[in-house]
Order: C-alpha cells, then structure tokens, then sequence
C-alpha cells in the first residue's frame, strides 16, 4: 500500500485495526446499542431463509433423514446388482461406483411428489423404482446434468431451473400420446401351402377384430410365388363381417418369382375401421400364386368368382366346407392414444440415462462403496 493521501496507515490511529485494539480487554469493543439497532435495520426486508435466493431447496433436513431411509439404500443397492456394479456409461466395473438419479431425487420430492414426511416418502414406491437409477462411476457421474447442480447453479439458475422443469412436466403430460400401429387376423404362418382357384377372391370366412378403432393402412399375406422364370401379383382386401361391405384392397402386390415371404400392400385412402369383425380376402393373378394357411378352425373357406383386380362389393361368398385359416393380416393406426406407460417416463430433458451402453458388458459382482 502505498502512502497514498487520504488512506490511513495500519497503525495510524484512525485505522480500523487500531480502533478495534483500542477496547483493551479482548481487544474488541462491544457493539453499542445504536450499532446493534443499525445492524438490526440492515437485515429488515432482506430474504432470510427460504426467501433467500441462495436457499438450497433440497437440502432440508428432511431430505438428509430420507437418504437415511432403509429404502434410500435398498434403492442404490438394487440399482448397483442391476447393473452388476459396472459403470453404464465407461463400462468401468467396481471402483467408486454411484447409483445416480435420472432425474433428481430432490427434484421428485419436492416438485413431483410434494412430499412432506419421512412417511409419504416411505409410502411413495415410485421414488423407490430403480428405472430412475442408473449405475455410474465418480468420473462419469461428475459429467451427468444434474451432478451436484445445487452446487454448480447459481442461485439465479435454481430460481429459473425448478419452475422451468415443471413447466416442462406440465407440457409434456398435455403433449397428444403418439398413436400405435397394430395388427389383427392370422399373423401366424400357417403349415400347408394352398393353391388359390385364379379369377377368384377368396376368404377364409373367420372374422377378426381390430383391438380399437383407427384407420386401415395395409394388408399383408404370406405368398409363395412357384413359378422359377416370372413375377407373379395379388391383391388383398378387407370386408366387414356382418354385411360383407367392402373396406377396402391394395394395390397389385408383385410376388417375385421363386420366393416365399410375408408381402404387404398399403391401401389406398386409410379407410376408417371400428371395432368389429372383418374378412380378409385375397386375388391372385396367376396360379403360381399361393397362400399358406392352417387347416383349423370350425369354420368354411367362402370365395365369389370374379375377374382379378375386382372387388365386388358388397360380396357374395358361397361356402366350401373347408376350415382354413389363411396367413392374412391387416395393419391399422389406432386412433387412440397408445396406453401411458406406468409409470410414465421423466420427459426427455431430464432423462440422461437413455444414451448410455446397456447392457453392461460383462456381469461381475464387485464391492462398492456406498456414497453418502
Ligand atoms: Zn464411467
């Protein structure tokens, strides 16, 4: 420090250090009542506590006693043996290993689950599920988004992090569910090989039911083309049950000469379907053209002559008095939502688990140390 005019030396009278020494008796001077009045004054109306920016939301008290929890450890324990001790991300086995939150456990108790007591969090069994666990070494753990982010985070970032997260839940739970594809009729390829009568759409006569209502997106068969020097086609259709409407076909569908596989035709327009019975039908165009089928069912073939590339409409069938089940199937997009997985998945921005190599490479059991 140089002897700058204006700045007192540490030794000069008026120095703070000198002032304070001054006391004598422990070398302090005792506040006086005006100063314990003005440091009083000083703390009025600033954030003391939770208000306090720089509170740390999780770290109560409550929250130590839950990691005490018989089930706090059960849960590390179960996500280390289910990852047979070995880091899912490096593949490192053994060592400091650490049963890390996806998403974080501070985050599910106090925004996700509100929980208040030692026993709603003992009575919460999604907080115990170990798909929120996930096994990772010290270094991988270090690198994971939520390592430690009360720590990182600056108090700003903690008043922006918990309601943005929760906005997101709250987004993400009003997002439509994606829809699904399913399937219905005989999926199965059945044993005997079946020649089909050419000019002709047949059906077994068994009707199938959609699990829901949604829109028909194509029809596949399981055909065998058995001429060697030609492709052959079929079409496949689809008529409802109970009044022999049809629902609608494909187009052409080449079977490759030689071959022997699953062939699927989209139709056109997605026509609606519901949840009733239908027929499935085929034509062929060649009579190298052939279907396989099971030989059971109490039920007859039924088919109507017609010209290839026609579907009559309404049909109708004549029965054979041969139960066959032919190896059609139609595909449809459900118009409902997929059913929400149970329980549902963290949205994607605090799931960091899903990029991770699993499964572990090789299982072997290591001893660990439990972090605290
Ligand atoms: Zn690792």
């Amino acid at each position: 420090m140089p002897f700058t005019k204006g700045h007192n030396l540490w030794n000069h009278p008026n120095s703070i250090k000198t002032r304070f020494q001054k006391g004598g008796a422990g070398h302090t001077i005792p506040h006086t009542e005006e100063s314990k009045l003005l440091m009083g004054k000083n703390r009025q109306g600033k954030a003391v506590g939770k208000a306090n920016a720089s509170y740390i939301h999780g770290l109560t008290p409550l929250y130590h006693k839950m990691k005490s929890l018989p089930e706090y450890k059960l849960w590390q324990r179960k996500v280390l043996e289910r990852d047979n001790f070995i880091c899912r991300n490096c593949l490192k086995k053994g060592g400091d290993l650490t049963p890390h939150h996806l998403t974080a456990f501070s985050f599910l108790i106090n925004v996700v689950f509100k929980i208040k007591t030692l026993q709603e969090a003992k009575e919460c069994f999604l907080l115990w599920n170990i798909r929120n666990g996930i096994t990772l070494c010290e270094k991988c753990h270090s690198e994971t988004p939520n390592y430690k982010w009360r720590v990182h985070k600056t108090p700003r970032d903690r008043t922006f992090y918990l309601p943005l997260t929760a906005l997101a839940i709250f987004i993400f739970l009003l997002l439509p569910q994606p829809t699904f594809s399913a399937t219905f009729g005989y999926t199965s390829i059945g044993a005997t090989l079946h020649g089909l009568a050419l000019g002709a759409q047949q059906s077994e006569g068994l009707g199938y039911s959609p699990a829901e209502s949604g829109t028909l997106d194509s029809i596949t068969a399981y055909l065998k083309n058995a001429d060697v020097s030609n492709n052959h086609n079929a079409q496949l259709g689809l008529y409802i049950y109970s009044d022999n409407s049809l629902v609608g076909n494909t187009s052409n569908i080449v079977v490759p000469l030689n071959t022997t596989n699953w062939r699927t035709g989209t139709v056109a327009s997605t026509p609606a379907i519901t949840v009733v019975d239908y027929l499935t039908a085929i034509q062929i165009d060649n009579g190298n053209v052939q279907i396989y089928s099971d030989d059971t069912g109490a039920t007859t073939r039924e088919f109507q002559n017609t010209t290839y590339g026609t579907w009559t409409n309404p049909a109708s069938w004549t029965g054979s008095g041969i139960a066959r089940r032919y190896s059609i199937y139609a595909t449809y997009t459900a118009s409902a939502a997929a059913p929400a997985p149970n329980p549902p998945n963290p949205p994607a921005i605090f799931f960091d688990g899903d990029s991770l190599n699993y499964p572990p490479a090789k299982p072997e059991r290591f001893t660990y140390q439990l972090k605290k």
